[in-house]
């Protein structure tokens, strides 16, 4: 097996000598056991994220889809695919005990003639991240304005489309006009905000002349500042992550923006979450996204970076920017 491993912590942009790739025996199979092959692997911003904690010498964490090569377990046959959470490595000797929050591996079940890459997005975490962070905490009801930051990423598509199943008003904001479009000509996104060009709380008055209801935040920062002092009187922000300050040594910044205002006087309710919450839920999410999928009603994009030795690219480039959809690297 191939697997990369931290040589070094990462400072703002993850750089090529921080980790490296080495080779690893696995030993034979015992009893129970089965051995998978990578064939497609997630990159995903929590990499970024969670890097502090980890420790010099270590694998690094992440999903992937194997196809069973040899197996003497029958729940996991030869030529089966299943969602494994190896890390990056190419190869494993499964099952690998689970752990609190998500299951080390499970078997994937028909996606209907779809990939079995879209285990990684849709229909995997970052779906049940839209459909399970968005519903159940920002509880959108018919007619309601919704903002979702991060829009044109993977889990942020998916809540604008989720958002437009439940017939609200759709507001997109992302780093370019090429995602812009997408959003709004092929996922009926009803509005688009470049933040990177324009002014967006003039935009948000704009396109939201009459406030905004739920907030979707994927990304913190100042662009969620502006959402939230924009917001209408018991609106619900779900906030799912900060990719705009994983690169900044964002462990030890200033803690405080001044949303405390917005959060009082409009009564508003900020939720944090992790989606290893709805765990015992997590296949209604995917059965409930891949139904969608089939009705016409979910769109999905991926940006498919070829080779397992470029996984660090794959997740340098969604940091900055360049996917559309779900970032994963093909073997
Ligand atoms: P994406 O597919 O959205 O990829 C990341 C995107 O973030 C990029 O494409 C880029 O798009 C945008 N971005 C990068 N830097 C910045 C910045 N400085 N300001 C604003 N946008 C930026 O990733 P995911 O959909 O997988 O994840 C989205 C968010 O959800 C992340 O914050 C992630 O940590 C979080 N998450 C949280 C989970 C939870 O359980 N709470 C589970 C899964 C994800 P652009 O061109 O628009 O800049």
């Amino acid at each position: 097996a191939r697997k990369f491993i931290l040589v070094q912590h990462f400072k703002g942009l993850p750089k090529k000598e921080d980790v490296k790739i080495v080779e690893e025996e696995l030993p034979p199979l015992k009893t129970g056991e089965f051995l998978a092959e990578a064939v497609y692997l997630s990159v995903d911003p929590y990499m970024r994220a969670y890097e502090p904690r980890f420790q010099i010498g270590s694998s690094i964490i992440g999903g992937q889809v194997a196809k069973i090569l040899e197996s003497k377990n029958p729940e996991f046959p030869v030529g089966a695919y299943i969602f494994g959470s190896y890390g990056w490595r190419t190869h494993t000797v499964g099952p690998i005990e689970g752990d609190e929050g998500m299951p080390r591996q499970y078997r994937l079940p028909d996606f209907a003639g779809h990939p079995y890459s879209l285990a990684l997005g849709v229909l995997g975490m970052p779906g049940n991240t839209a459909y399970f962070g968005f519903l159940d905490l920002c509880k959108p009801k018919e007619g309601e304005t919704v903002v979702v930051s991060g829009a044109a990423g993977a889990v942020g598509s998916i809540v604008g489309q989720i958002a437009k199943i439940k017939k609200c008003k759709v507001i997109g904001i992302a780093g370019s006009d090429e995602k812009g479009k997408w959003l709004t000509d092929e996922l009926g996104f009803d509005h688009f905000i470049n933040y990177k060009t324009s002014n967006v709380a003039q935009k948000l008055k704009e396109a939201a002349p009459n406030g905004i209801d739920c907030y979707f935040d994927n990304v913190g920062g100042e662009i969620s500042s502006n959402v939230i002092h924009q917001m209408n009187k018991y609106g619900r922000i779900s906030v799912c992550g900060a990719i705009a300050s994983y690169n900044d040594d964002y462990l030890h910044l200033p803690k405080a923006t001044i949303i405390q205002t917005a959060l009082v006087f409009k009564e508003l309710r900020m939720e944090g979450f992790l989606v290893t919450r709805w765990m015992n839920r997590w296949m209604d999410g995917i059965n409930q996204n891949l139904q969608w999928i089939k009705e016409g009603k979910l769109k999905y994009r991926e940006t498919v970076t070829e080779g397992f030795e470029n996984m660090l690219n794959a997740l340098v480039d969604i940091l900055q920017g360049g996917n559309t959809g779900k970032a994963i690297v093909k073997v």
